[in-house]
């Protein structure tokens, strides 16, 4: 009596009241020496099962709750075979009975799982639950596939699920009967080490029914409340009703599976909320499934905003992996590349292998091929959701656009760079304030043989405008794109090529200059002349403060400019260096990479031709200024208030040359 005395059965108690008799049978003991007949029939588990249950019951699995998963997992397979039976016209047991797996706690210390599925005859028994790693599921698919039929359903396939039961049982006892017409009930009995009995038990209804004596460690499996957290957890998508003491505790059939045109904006954001935990409806929802290289049904969303993280709401980001309905993870770790941390969702793949661990799993080429499978589909269906509508995308590349340049930053692949690339936007000479172009936007509209992207980087778009660097390129009635934020000369830089054109930076731009008629006023100087000067004007800064100083061929409004080659790169170096290297890294990168054109129509370049012969110190303080200036347009200005002592000198020499002296005044 003791198994079974505290169970609210149902079908226990149907089956009081039809066979009292056996009843008294079934609830004793199995193994008790006082039954009655027939004896029970001692086996002896199949080689090296013994060892095997071990590594089952100790280390197969990372957590004890998903015996659950397994159990459930298995009742819905022979679920799903009834059906398939039914299906193909062959005679069943009972075949008005509904399809449903029943599970009946808060018992004092045992746990009842039972189905009205297929059950097993005496051989079946044996087969199935005798054999470690051997599957009747696995068999079934087979020999229903070669029949032609559909067995994508079914679940089981390495034969070692039941025996998670004895992870958390110290005894399982299965009363099954076959479906088939005519079939004697069994009830198979094991503590999991010293094999298992088998004896024949009239009464018993179609279908399986497990009863799990639980272990002193496990008695929190008794609590409702428990049983049905794990069971929404891991098996609220099993295609068949789930009932807890006859509630049912499964609600949705899983909307991935189903067509997307026939799923309502309500269920995705029921779905959308009940995995993130938010309350607002998703920005975007994609759904899609592929067979190769990997067969998955998908379904992502894309939040309406990215809240502020911290430890309580990131773990409600990621995707839960499925197979076959059935939940394998929960926010499944390198599932998802890290730009697309965003995203909530669900996979479900056939091809996991539920039984792995969760450190195997993540391990596993499955998981890989996911990954690039659901990063390739994210960024194609951005790209149509920016053609569709630009003004929804816009909204979200203002909340998500920085995930975007973590993308390009961090994949390896030059291709995936690009393809990500599509993705950017940025404002352009030729546009509005506010109004952001794609690349492939510039690209089009680019002229024939442009083999360069500009892209200038400045702190505002007035900023921009006003760069001598910008000037340039815009003589030549180039396009340039406006970087106003760090981030994006990063992303920029490393990408370094977009559909063969060279991103290139205004300051490192090589463009020739326009020819245009000299302007009264504007004569260049003469081009010796220019050269002397150059010359001079690399002494006067010190040789060991810039690399070159040249005549300018570009035509700008400033007296001087730098170019500098990863422009980019310089600025971030400088940044990145420790306190104490500053200086010396700034030298460095001066005299390395700092190239300083002269503009030869400019009057200031121009006069100071003749005041290097008349007043070297004053020329050469207005030289060093020049340079100042030029760094300060690149924004690479080490430490401006250095400056501040030069420029009153040269204050100072300006205001006694232009105050009348006394002698003027007598003149
Ligand atoms: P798998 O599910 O991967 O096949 P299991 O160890 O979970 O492996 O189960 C072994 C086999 O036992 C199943 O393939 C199935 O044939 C049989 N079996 C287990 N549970 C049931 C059940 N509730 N009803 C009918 N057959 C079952
Ligand atoms: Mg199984």
């Amino acid at each position: 009596m003791r198994l079974y005395r505290k169970l609210p059965l149902r079908l226990v108690s149907q089956t009081l009241t039809s066979t009292p008799s056996r009843l008294y049978h079934l609830t004793t003991p199995l193994l008790s020496s006082s039954d009655p007949q027939p004896n029970p029939q001692k086996h002896s588990f199949q080689a090296e099962t013994r060892q095997l249950l071990d590594i089952v019951a100790r280390s197969l699995y990372s957590e004890r709750e998903v015996f659950l998963r397994e159990l459930v997992s298995n009742a819905a397979d022979a679920l799903e075979k009834l059906r398939y039976t039914q299906l193909k016209g062959e005679e069943i047991d009972d075949p008005s009975a509904t399809l449903h797996v029943e599970f009946l706690s808060e018992s004092l210390n045992s746990l009842t799982i039972e189905d009205n599925g297929i059950g097993m005859t005496k051989e079946e028994l044996i087969a199935n639950l005798g054999t470690i790693a051997r599957s009747g599921s696995k068999e079934f698919v087979k020999t229903a596939g070669a029949d032609g039929g559909d067995t994508s359903n079914i679940i089981g396939q390495f034969g070692v699920g039941f025996y998670s039961a004895f992870m958390v049982g110290s005894h399982v006892t299965v009363l099954t009967r076959s479906a088939k017409p005519g079939s004697v009930g069994y009830v198979w009995n094991s503590n999991g080490e010293d094999g298992y009995d088998i004896q024949e038990a009239a009464g018993l209804p179609r279908g399986t029914r497990i009863v799990i004596q639980l272990k002193e460690d496990a008695l929190e499996f008794v609590k409702k409340d428990r049983v049905r957290e794990v069971l929404r957890k891991h098996s609220n998508f099993v295609g068949y009703p789930i009932y807890l003491d006859g509630v049912q505790v499964n609600t949705i059939e899983p909307l991935w599976t189903r067509k997307s045109s026939d799923i309502p904006d309500q269920e995705h954001a029921e779905l959308y909320q009940s995995l993130s935990g938010r309350k607002d409806n998703p920005m975007y929802t994609m759904q899609f499934a592929v067979e190769t290289p990997v067969s998955i049904k998908c379904v992502l969303y894309v939040p309406q905003f990215m809240p502020q993280l911290d430890i309580a709401n990131l773990k409600n980001f990621g995707i839960s992996l499925y197979c076959k309905k059935v939940m394998v993870q929960a926010q499944t770790p390198k599932l998802l590349p890290e730009w697309l941390m965003f995203l909530h969702g669900v996979v479900d793949s056939e091809d996991i292998p539920l039984n792995l661990s969760r450190e195997l799993l993540q391990e596993s080429v499955v998981i890989t091929k996911i990954k690039s499978v659901i990063t390739g589909k994210m960024i194609s269906y951005l790209n149509r959701q920016a053609k569709r509508d630009p003004g929804k995308y816009e909204e979200f590349y203002k909340e998500f656009g920085r995930f975007l340049r973590i993308g390009i930053v961090t994949t390896e692949s030059q291709t995936e760079k690009e393809d990500l690339a599509k993705l950017l936007r940025f404002e352009s000479s030729k546009e509005e304030k506010g109004t952001i172009i794609s690349l492939d936007q510039y690209i089009e509209r680019a002229p024939e043989g442009q083999k360069q992207v500009y892209y200038l980087s400045a702190p505002s778009r007035d900023m921009a405008m006003e760069s001598p660097y910008f000037e340039t390129l815009q003589q030549n009635d180039l396009e340039v794109l406006f970087t106003y934020n760090k981030e994006d000369d990063v992303v920029l830089f490393k990408l370094e090529n977009y559909k063969d054109r060279k991103l290139c930076t205004a300051e490192a731009a090589n463009v020739k200059p326009v020819d245009k008629p000299e302007e009264p006023g504007h004569e260049k100087l003469e081009k010796q002349e220019g050269n002397r000067l150059a010359t001079w004007f690399r002494d006067a800064l010190g040789r060991e403060n810039v690399k070159e100083v040249k005549m300018s061929d570009r035509q700008h409004s400033q007296p001087a400019v730098v170019t500098v080659e990863n422009l980019t790169t310089l600025r971030r170096y400088l940044e990145m260096a420790p306190p104490d290297q500053k200086e010396a890294s700034y030298k460095y990168l001066l005299h390395n990479s700092v190239v300083l054109e002269l503009n030869p129509t400019h009057p200031i370049i121009k006069q100071l031709a003749p005041l290097r012969e008349s007043n070297p110190e004053v020329a050469g303080l207005v030289a060093s200024q020049l340079f100042d200036n030029a760094l300060m347009n690149a924004d690479l200005v080490h430490d401006p208030r250095r400056m501040v002592g030069r420029i009153n000198k040269i204050l100072q020499a300006v205001t006694e040359s232009e105050v009348p002296t006394d002698a003027d005044v007598k003149e």
